[in-house]
């Protein structure tokens, strides 16, 4: 038996393999994903611009996906095969302080499917069976496998702590910026403006609630709560300039390693800012996602403009990459809705 898997194999080297299949350990489950999402990090990890303490080559893709439990260990409690699922992607140890905390974004120990361990982007991936979150018959796997960028933006959105009422501001109008849009509504803002580079985006900017789409501007100064989702020095900066005195700012995009900021220094302190930065998830935010989507509050499926076989990977990659057309979530679709 074998299985697909999608594997960078070095840097700038990237197939389709066929891999033995998986047998679960005691505690294991084996997944087979439904569908599996890429984005920049993906696209990352191919060129090899990830820090290598980050990724071990080589590596299977994928770290958004939704899928079906196949087979289940000896020793697993309340799973089943058959049992539609998510499952959380960074592996916690759940042993240090930090895991402890409940801060187990901040591990000890960095492991994540998709970047030292297989990922998703397989016809089966293997998952420890405490990181695994059962789906209600009601919930789409293709929601369901964007899952991980909003818990992405829900943890930092909570970090964040919107208010009922605030003037939000976006900044960038890629996938994590229009989930950010999307999720914020949860705490009822008087208006979402994103700050976008791409007028192609600004239809599905509408479609998760932002009121208006600009290309420039941003109106300095005047919102109650800026979300940096670009992963640029000149957005966060833009960001912070954003909002009002006494205003918040989450920065939830991730710089080019090295990049340095300027900011007018007293500035953070006259206008008695609040700056927040989030990394990745918690098992608790996943969890709380989990919820959100189960219970049919938020579809974040509904992003979702391009989806592929396993096969074309590569008319995936090409999508996320080309400065054409409207671009929301891109996904592999490996096993479908039906399995
Ligand atoms: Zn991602
Ligand atoms: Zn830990």
């Amino acid at each position: 038996m074998t299985r697909r898997a999608l594997v960078v194999e070095k840097p700038g080297t990237i197939r389709v393999r066929q891999l033995p299949a998986l047998e679960p350990g005691p505690d294991e489950v084996i997944i087979r994903p439904a569908y599996c999402g890429v984005c920049r990090t993906d696209l990352e990890l191919l060129r090899g611009e990830i820090d290598p303490a980050y990724v071990r080559y080589p590596l299977t893709l994928g770290h958004e996906w939704s899928g079906t439990i196949e087979a289940v260990g000896a020793d697993v409690e309340a799973l089943l095969p058959g049992d539609r699922c998510v499952a959380e992607c960074i592996v916690p140890c759940g042993r240090c302080s930090f895991c402890k905390a409940g801060d187990t974004n901040v591990c000890e120990i960095y492991e994540e499917l998709g970047f030292t361990r297989e990922g998703g982007a397989s016809d089966q991936v293997l998952v420890p069976a405490r990181l695994v979150h059962k789906l209600e018959p009601s919930t789409s796997l293709l929601d369901a496998a964007l899952v991980e960028p909003c818990s992405v933006v829900l943890r930092a959105l909570e970090k964040a702590g919107p208010k009922s009422g605030d003037r939000v501001l976006v900044v960038g109008d890629g996938t994590i910026g229009l989930l950010a849009a999307y999720l914020v509504s949860l705490w009822s803002p008087s208006e979402v403006t994103m700050l976008g580079r791409r007028p192609e985006q600004a239809q599905l900017a509408k479609s998760v609630g932002v009121a208006a789409f600009e290309t420039s501007g941003g109106n300095p100064g005047t919102f109650d709560l800026a979300i940096e989702a670009v992963g640029v020095a000149e957005a966060v900066a833009t960001s912070i300039g954003a909002v009002r005195r006494g205003g918040r700012v989450v920065l939830l995009g991730l710089p080019p390693a090295g990049q340095t900021l300027e900011l007018p220094a007293d500035m953070l302190v006259n206008n008695d800012l609040t700056i927040a930065a989030s990394f990745g998830y918690t098992s608790a935010a996943w969890g709380r996602m989990v919820d959100l989507v189960n219970a049919g509050r938020v579809q974040p499926g509904r992003i979702a403009t391009h989806r592929f076989p396993l096969e074309a990977f590569a008319k995936a990659f090409a999508a996320l990459e080309s400065l054409e057309g409207t671009r929301g979530k891109i996904l592999l679709e490996i096993a479908g809705e039906d399995h």
